[in-house]
């Protein structure tokens, strides 16, 4: 801390006698006395107060001991002003400001964290300690970047971005700079999770940080390459039409019904041979709030409609939720995929 003057213009006073010219008559000045960091021009607070008396004749500075205790806390009174002391304190109230601002703005990534892995979404991005998450790391294998590629029913398949970073803060910096979006970025191999799972890892310190991009942008950057546009020209596709309604009927949650129109919609899609159609209705049948208690095997047989088209998601989406049910069998899903002349490559 170091520490400067300002001056206050005071009073004049009659009660001391120059000790050089015998005049009586006397200015007064207050002194404050304050300490600052770094810049002069931001007090952080007073230190001390000092009323300064001087002889309007000859400059001459008077003795203070000459005054009553009563006298000069009268002339004190009468020079500073709380308004005086303020600005004196600039420095903390800016600190203070700063404090809170960063106070809010880590609550609100929480906020926002807490609410992205509790209902997770595809392309939901993912700040990870690896620490908390495998063993036998490297010193150097710290922070890593993880994405959701796929959620089937309650299962959350998520790629980890192949860099390491040392600091935490290169996460960000990392994306920032658009490195997160080269295709090469992330690793193939998927891990999947429950949704319980996913809380966990937020609740562990596992997840540091949950983010959804807007307009497929994270801090201003690309992190979703746009998918390709295929020109399709006026090819006609059955089902296309009935699955976009669908999709805008699920984007609808102020509707009553708005999952039912939206179920109705990729029913008629799916029927129709619309693959992303079959897609969006097991998704919906593995919801369970559908069908009656034959959710899982409707969603198991839409599936493996869109994966006989060779439709790469519903193949991926198919071994998720057939891995995990004791009467689903794998090996005869790749049969009926090979009679059919499904062309698919295990890269799982
Ligand atoms: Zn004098």
């Amino acid at each position: 801390m170091e520490y400067s003057e300002s001056v206050v213009r005071g009073g004049f006073t009659e009660q001391v006698i120059c000790s050089r010219c015998g005049s009586k008559h006397h200015s007064i000045k207050g002194v404050i006395k304050y300490g600052f960091f770094f810049l002069e021009s931001i007090p952080f607070f007073p230190i001390k107060k000092t009323a300064v008396i001087e002889c309007t004749q000859c400059h001459q500075l008077a003795d203070n001991t000459q005054l009553s205790a009563e006298q000069l806390k009268s002339i004190n009174k009468a020079t500073f002003k709380f308004y005086h002391f303020i600005s004196k304190f600039t420095g903390v109230y800016l600190m203070l400001a700063l404090m809170g601002y960063f106070y809010i703005a880590n609550i609100q990534k929480d906020v926002e964290s807490q609410h992205y892995v509790e209902a997770p979404k595809v392309n939901d991005f993912y700040f990870i300690d690896f620490r908390k998450m495998a063993k036998n790391l490297r010193p150097n294998q710290k922070y890593i970047i993880a994405k959701v590629v796929d959620i089937t029913g309650d299962t959350v398949s998520i790629v980890y971005g192949s860099v390491f970073y040392v600091f935490q803060r290169s996460l960000e910096s990392s994306i920032r700079k658009s490195r997160a979006v080269t295709s090469n970025y992330f690793a193939r191999k998927r891990n999947e999770f429950n949704f319980e799972q996913i809380k966990k890892l937020y609740s562990s310190g596992a997840i540091l940080r949950a983010m959804r991009p807007v307009d497929n942008k994270l801090f201003d950057s690309f992190v979703i390459s746009s998918p390709a546009k295929t020109r399709r020209g006026n090819t006609y596709y059955p089902g296309a039409i009935e699955n976009t309604s669908g999709q805008a009927f699920l984007a609808m949650t102020y509707l009553d019904k708005y999952e039912q129109q939206a179920f109705d919609k990729f029913k008629l899609a799916a029927k129709y041979g619309y693959a992303q159609g079959q897609i969006n209705l097991a998704e919906l049948y593995l919801t369970g709030r559908f069908g009656d208690n034959d959710g899982f095997e409707k969603a198991l047989y839409w599936l493996q409609q869109a994966a006989l088209q060779s439709d790469k998601k519903a193949i991926d989406k198919y071994l998720i939720i057939c891995n995990k049910a004791s009467d689903c069998d794998v090996d005869a899903f790749y049969k009926v995929l090979t009679d059919e002349g499904v062309n698919y490559r295990f890269d799982r």
